[in-house]
């Protein structure tokens, strides 16, 4: 195995202050509380995993505050079980918080009873709708993840790259770029990449759970809602749903549709691919994903959600049918003339 980099990848020049300021602030607090979004995505567990990863390195105490045990798929990251469940904690309270991959406070709302009035609160993200909340604030819509910045950080701290820190980074660029595809796939984010891969990362060993791997469950779930895909009649956007009945039927839970959004952009002529998912408490969970040219953080924000450009989400309140017809509509208005 090869250990230690030669080639010191360096942070854009519009990220060394803020990165330096992040530096500094996490080496004021001894007992930090670490946040991200609910439903956490690649990017979410290896950013909080990282910054962990990151604090007992520097000999600081921190606890990764979660409303559910992590996604199975991520079980290959060190740390993965090191995680707190909100109810298990119910006397403590932090004055010192990091947000990782959260683009607005409400992201991480399970969290607000263990966090003091005025903290000191770091937000590292990279989402454009992220106002730029906090005491601290390291945000960077260009950062393809929020591990690229945290990455920066961990460089900024003199902290070593090991093996366990190299795949919680890895996970959350390798994720977060649609497995080094998407747009926001950067010459920076292979220097990087290569930089991890010195630190001990075995590529596969994180693809293969992170992205390709899906449960007997999953792949049912799939099934169904690829039989209830429509296209629009100008081609432009295809619609998926699940219900709660899809759900059930399947053995399958909320998160196991995440990913689903990503057939319904497939679609050659598609440039906007929408999921709708029924929530437990009957509100609509909807995903936005596009290729080139609508902003559909935009279109998200229109219902109060946000997210990127090409990848956004917001939840509705209101019937699937209902819901569906209002987001559609917001999609038409936006949308070229084909
Ligand atoms: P997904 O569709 O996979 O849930 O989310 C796509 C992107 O949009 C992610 O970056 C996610 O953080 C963001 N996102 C999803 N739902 C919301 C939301 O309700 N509010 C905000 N601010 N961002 C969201
Ligand atoms: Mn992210």
């Amino acid at each position: 195995m090869v250990h230690g980099t030669a080639a010191n990848w360096q942070p854009t020049p519009r990220q060394v202050e803020p990165v330096l300021q992040v530096a500094n602030a996490i080496t004021t607090g001894d007992d930090w509380l670490i946040v991200t979004h609910e439903r956490p995505d690649g990017d979410a567990v290896g950013s909080a995993l990282a910054v962990a990863s990151l604090l007992t390195a520097l000999g600081k105490g921190w606890r990764v505050l979660v409303e559910e045990p992590l996604p199975i798929r991520f079980s290959f990251l060190p740390g993965h079980g090191a995680v707190s469940l909100v109810q298990a904690m119910p006397d403590r309270q932090f004055t010192q918080v990091i947000a990782v991959d959260c683009a607005d406070v409400h992201r991480y709302e399970y969290a607000a009873g263990y966090i003091e009035k005025s903290p000191v609160l770091i937000n590292i993200d990279h989402h454009q709708t992220n106002p730029g909340y906090g005491t601290v604030a390291l945000v960077d819509p260009l950062a393809a993840a929020t591990c690229e910045l945290v990455y920066h950080v961990t460089r900024a701290l003199g902290v070593k790259l090991d093996e366990n820190l190299s795949m919680c980074l890895y996970t959350g660029i390798l994720t977060d770029t649609g497995g080094f595809s998407l747009p926001n796939t950067t010459r920076e984010v292979h220097q990087i990449a290569a930089e991890l891969l010195a630190g001990g990362v075995r590529p596969y060993d994180v693809a293969e759970p992170a992205l390709e791997s899906r449960t007997w469950e999953q792949m049912r779930l799939l099934q169904v809602a690829l039989s209830h895909l429509v296209l629009s009649q100008n081609g432009r956007y295809a619609t998926m749903f699940v219900t709660r009945e899809m759900l059930n039927a399947t053995g399958c839970t909320d998160d196991d549709a995440e990913g689903l959004v990503g057939f319904a952009r497939s679609i050659d002529t598609v440039e906007v691919g929408m999921l709708f998912r029924e929530t437990l408490d009957h509100r609509v969970k909807i995903s936005l994903r596009s290729k080139r040219n609508v902003d559909v953080a935009l279109i998200a924000q229109v219902f109060a959600g946000g997210g990127h450009m090409r990848a956004a989400g917001c939840t509705v309140a209101g019937s699937l049918p209902e819901v569906m017809k209002r987001v559609i509509e917001q999609v038409e208005l936006v949308m070229p003339e084909a």
